[in-house]
């Protein structure tokens, strides 16, 4: 498969430009597809990626690219995001894996199917084409053990991707468009004239620019703040596991309680747990205890809490919050943030692959991995300029469901940026939501 780490080659090393118009920190889906944008404009842009091009998030995610289950703001920009989908073959010269196969919500019990009846609502106010699945119609579109599932809800429009290909293959055509881009160069913090963000440090020099967008993922609190900016940000671990090549038992992705499966293009199934993320104790999640008291009860059953990150992990008890601009900043200390998946979690992961999808139950696990996601008090992202830094841009804390909207959200943090109107509303996604009195509203979890 193609799981990103510090030991893939780098494909990006270029000359550090003396100035650009737009500096894009970090190299993930959002990152990538905002330069992408960008460099289509005719803007010159420089990427900074302090280790692989989708290494981190956006390379180890299932590769749903869903617009049921999205909060109601979120809305039409997925539907946005899944037409882009749609033509990305074609914009970048490469295929990327996408396939319009469907995704399913599953539901075991009755109660479960009657709890999906909100994101039903959702997408009818949006006219968004969702069937609605009976024990029958689970059981001839997927082929699971009978009567396993009580219904479900499908949403025919639905894709899903290769993450590992995607994203590295919009780098390249962003590379094509005249992009400079910088792998294993990390930036250490934000260059700021009389006021006003004039270029970023990076660990290789000096790089003016017009404008800055953090892009930065799971990083982005601990950069801001080193400028003293608060930005409420935490991060879980989720595991998944791929099988080895095996029967079709269903042409998406699907997923209940406890598993989600989507087929790959390589033959396999990319599965995980739905019901269990590991939360790591720092001194951010002390900070920003209160801002997360909402989510963090609404998702107590499937949260187990650990002690402590390891060290180097943006909320590491141990991790600098302050460096000078010639220090090894943390950035360049975890070049790519690779978790350990939960122990034992592969074995669980196909005893209950095995138990639903009998068909599966002699596919060997062929790899598991995990990945740290980024995540806001509210479950979806910003999408905003920093208040206070003029000609600072944000787009982070997608909360779990960043890749399928990124290539909508790279296109309107570019209009953003060239100071052009957006057609959506993005009030929901302000930066100081969380600053400014406001109630936090729960999006849909991750
Ligand atoms: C296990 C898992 C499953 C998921 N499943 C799905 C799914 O099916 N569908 C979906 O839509 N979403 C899914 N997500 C969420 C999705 O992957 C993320 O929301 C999305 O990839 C976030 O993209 P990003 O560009 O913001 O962050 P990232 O992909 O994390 O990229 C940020 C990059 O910034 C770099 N960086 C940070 N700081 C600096 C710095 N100072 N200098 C230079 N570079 C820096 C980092 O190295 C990193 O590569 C999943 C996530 C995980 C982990």
């Amino acid at each position: 498969m193609g799981l990103i780490s510090e030991v893939t080659p780098i494909s990006y090393n270029d000359d550090l430009p003396e100035r650009a118009d737009v500096v894009v920190i970090g190299g993930g889906v959002i990152g990538v597809s905002s330069a992408l944008c960008l460099a289509e404009a005719g803007l010159t842009v420089a990427l900074f990626e302090k280790g692989r091009v989708a290494g981190e998030q956006s390379g180890r995610n299932w590769g749903w690219i869903r617009q049921l289950g999205r909060d109601d703001a979120e809305m039409p920009i997925m539907m946005e995001a899944n037409r882009l989908w749609q033509g990305m073959a074609g914009r970048i010269g490469a295929d990327v894996g996408f396939r319009t196969e469907g995704i399913i919500y599953l539901a075991e019990s009755e109660a479960a199917y009657a709890a999906h009846e909100d994101l039903l609502d959702t997408a009818n106010r949006h006219q968004l084409m969702v069937e609605r699945l009976s024990r029958a119609d689970v059981d001839g579109l997927i082929q699971g053990r009978p009567g396993f599932w009580a219904g479900g809800l499908r949403c025919p429009g639905d894709g899903r991707a290769e993450p590992w290909i995607a994203v590295p293959m919009m780098a390249r055509a962003l590379k094509d468009r005249g992009a400079s881009l910088h792998e294993n160069c990390a930036v250490r913090a934000l260059d700021i004239s009389a006021g006003r963000v004039s270029g970023v440090v990076t660990e290789r020099g000096l790089v003016k620019a017009d404008a800055v967008l953090i892009a930065g993922g799971a990083w982005t609190s601990l950069f801001l703040q080193h400028h003293g900016i608060l930005f409420p940000q935490l991060s879980v671990r989720a595991t998944v596991a791929r099988t080895a090549r095996a029967p079709n038992v269903y042409g998406g992705g699907a997923a209940d309680s406890a598993l989600a499966f989507r087929r790959r293009e390589d033959g396999g199934y990319t599965v995980a747990f739905t019901d269990h993320f590991d939360f790591f104790l720092g001194r951010s999640a002390f900070r920003s205890a209160f801002y997360f008291a909402k989510s963090a009860w609404a998702s107590r059953r499937s949260i187990a809490l650990r002690p402590a990150a390891p060290a180097g992990y943006p909320d590491a008890w141990f991790t600098q919050r302050r460096w000078g601009e010639d220090d090894i900043s943390p950035f360049e200390r975890m070049r790519v943030l690779h978790p350990t998946p939960t122990p034992g979690a592969t074995e669980r992961i196909r005893k209950r692959m095995s138990e639903r999808l009998p068909a599966l139950a002699d596919t060997p696990i062929a790899e598991s991995w995990a990945g740290m996601i980024d995540i806001l008090p509210d479950t979806v992202p910003t999408m905003d300029s920093v208040p206070g830094f003029d000609r600072l841009w944000l787009a982070s804390g997608f909360s779990g469901h960043g890749f399928g909207i990124g290539p909508a959200a790279g296109r309107i943090m570019a209009d953003l940026i060239q100071g052009r109107t957006v057609e959506h509303d993005l009030t929901r996604f302000r930066f100081d939501r969380f600053t400014d009195g406001s109630s936090i509203q729960l999006g849909p979890l991750i």
